[in-house]
């Protein structure tokens, strides 16, 4: 392993011999809950619960789109850990080695040294990331839309490309600022688009130089249909809605190159881009392939019993190993051979059970089976745009109804009270005052006016008088001499 483990510090937890030591590792959907029920229903004089995460809240996913899109503030699309696990220990770092053969793992801080945590029980759903593909371009160029920092920075960069191609006589540049392309037809990228497209159309309200047809939205899918998660009926609905709206949508296609932001496909079509956002899919947390000893099934995701406890190849049960959600093969006891897919719908639902099972093992009492029948899919497309299926696909909605069906159920969903109410009454005074469109990109990097005016430090040897004289006559004196801008 990395030089990481072989300088280990204390770990920050008090040590608890005699309770029973939880950790979960991740934060998220499965973490969150299978967290919160353990504290719930265990004594804690018995047990400590820690949770570990590189980030200090759990995102709520089904919301990305419409924060992306400025229907929900930012921070209102995710639980903070302080808030919602008040009372557990909650440790802010990266899980970057697990060693199940003797119950430890090893997390990387922000700052300062690696240090070990034992445990009793280990609680596995570090999620996943982004699927990618060596293709030309694609580090350099694209951007993901898997969590909030992504959603937030495709929304400023989509305005921030409308001010710019508003700003320039040159009509190849204009042409390349207002071309979006969004790689992956699945369910995340078709909301993606869907709620991007929908903003963009409202800002060009705002300006006198572009209309709505002057946007250029374009997804590229390899697959025969998008959004294979609903009946084909269904995908050619949403399909030819989103096509109408000028959204062009490119089937049986790849992305082969998009170097310098030329948009390349498999198909031979090519033009320029200045926005490249890939949804083509995700994968199991890497750490568990690169550092841990957990058993993997072929795509590297941990290998469980319907009981969500971990199970070798052979089917032997590994003790006090759990794990749930995007990072973990579930069997679907519902559809033999199959497994549960990864979204937040079963992750939740899977932390609950794996929660409860892990209670029914300290009290030597029966584990139990995960088993839940899909209750539907709801899709957002924009502002009363969308499609929605529930009981196996007998019920369909399409339009107004389903859009209104989408946001009733991911805002019951959504964890905590506090930031069901905060939404309420972001969309009821968005409904009253308009949405917002301004493009705050330059959060992303607050220190850059600052370090422009800055009078780096004097050499060796020079006062700050000196460097002061020095300053004064490259016109810079203002600043050092009275701290003041010169305008
Ligand atoms: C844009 C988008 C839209 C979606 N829409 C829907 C939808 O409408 N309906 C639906 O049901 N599902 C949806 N999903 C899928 C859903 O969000 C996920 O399936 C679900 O969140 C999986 O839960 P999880 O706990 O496995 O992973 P996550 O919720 O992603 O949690 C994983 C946690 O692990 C943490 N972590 C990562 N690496 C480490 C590490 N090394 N150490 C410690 N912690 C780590 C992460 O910070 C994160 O908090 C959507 C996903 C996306 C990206």
């Amino acid at each position: 392993m990395s030089d990481a483990a072989t300088q280990l510090a204390p770990n920050p937890i008090p040590s608890t011999s005699a309770k029973t030591r939880i950790l979960c590792l991740g934060g998220g959907s499965v973490g969150l809950y299978a967290a919160l029920r353990l504290h719930r229903r265990l004594k804690k004089d018995q047990v400590q619960i820690t949770v570990i995460d590189p980030r200090p809240y759990m995102q709520y996913a089904p919301f990305l789109p419409e924060a992306g899109a400025g229907n929900i503030d930012a921070r209102d699309v995710v639980a903070p850990h302080r808030k919602a696990l008040k009372h557990l220990d909650v440790l802010q770092g990266k899980v970057i080695k697990i060693d199940h053969a003797n119950k430890t793992v090893t997390v990387e801080p922000e700052e300062g040294d690696n240090y070990q945590l034992a445990y009793d029980h280990v609680v596995v759903g570090l999620g996943s990331v982004s699927r990618t593909l060596p293709i030309p371009g694609l580090a350099e160029n694209g951007i993901g839309f898997k969590n909030v920092e992504e959603a937030i920075a495709v929304r400023n960069h989509v305005l921030n490309r409308m001010d710019v191609a508003a700003s320039t006589t040159d009509p190849k540049l204009r042409q390349a600022q207002l071309t979006f392309t969004f790689i992956g037809g699945g369910f995340a990228g078709i909301e993606a688009v869907a709620e991007i497209e929908d903003m963009a159309r409202y800002a060009t309200r705002a300006y006198e130089t572009i209309v709505p047809e002057d946007l250029h939205f374009t997804v590229i899918e390899g697959a025969p249909r998008i959004l294979p998660e609903v009946s084909p009926d269904m995908s050619q609905w949403a399909f030819d809605r989103l096509q109408e709206r000028g959204i062009k949508i490119y089937l049986n296609t790849f992305l082969t190159s998009c170097v310098d932001g030329r948009v390349v496909t498999s198909g031979g079509v090519e033009f320029d881009s200045e926005t490249i956002v890939w949804t083509a899919g995700v994968k199991s947390n890497p750490v568990l392939a690169e550092s841990s000893d957990l058993p993997l099934d072929r795509i590297k995701r941990v290998t469980v019993k319907p009981t969500l406890q971990v199970v070798t190849e052979d089917g032997d049960v590994v003790q006090g190993a759990w794990a749930a959600g995007d990072c973990a093969a579930v069997p679907d006891v519902l559809n033999e051979g199959k497994f549960c897919p990864p979204n937040a719908q079963y992750a939740i639902r899977e932390a609950r059970v794996l929660a409860d099972n892990i209670v029914a093992e300290l009290r030597g009492k029966p584990v139990k089976d995960f088993v839940h029948k899909n209750v539907g899919v709801v899709c957002s497309l924009g502002k009363w745009k969308g499609v929605a299926e529930f009981a196996n696909q007998r019920i369909k909605i399409k339009g107004p109804l389903a859009w209104l069906a989408h946001r009733a159920y991911h805002v019951m969903a959504m964890p905590t009270g506090n930031r069901k109410t905060r939404i309420l009454i972001g969309w009821a005074g968005q409904a009253l005052l308009g949405r917002e469109i301004i493009s705050l990109g330059s959060v992303e990097d607050p220190r850059h006016e600052f370090k422009a005016v800055a009078v780096p430090a004097a050499p060796p040897g020079v006062t700050v008088e000196q460097k002061a004289e020095s300053a004064a006559a490259t016109g810079v004196a203002g600043e050092v001499a009275s701290g003041h801008d010169s305008q």
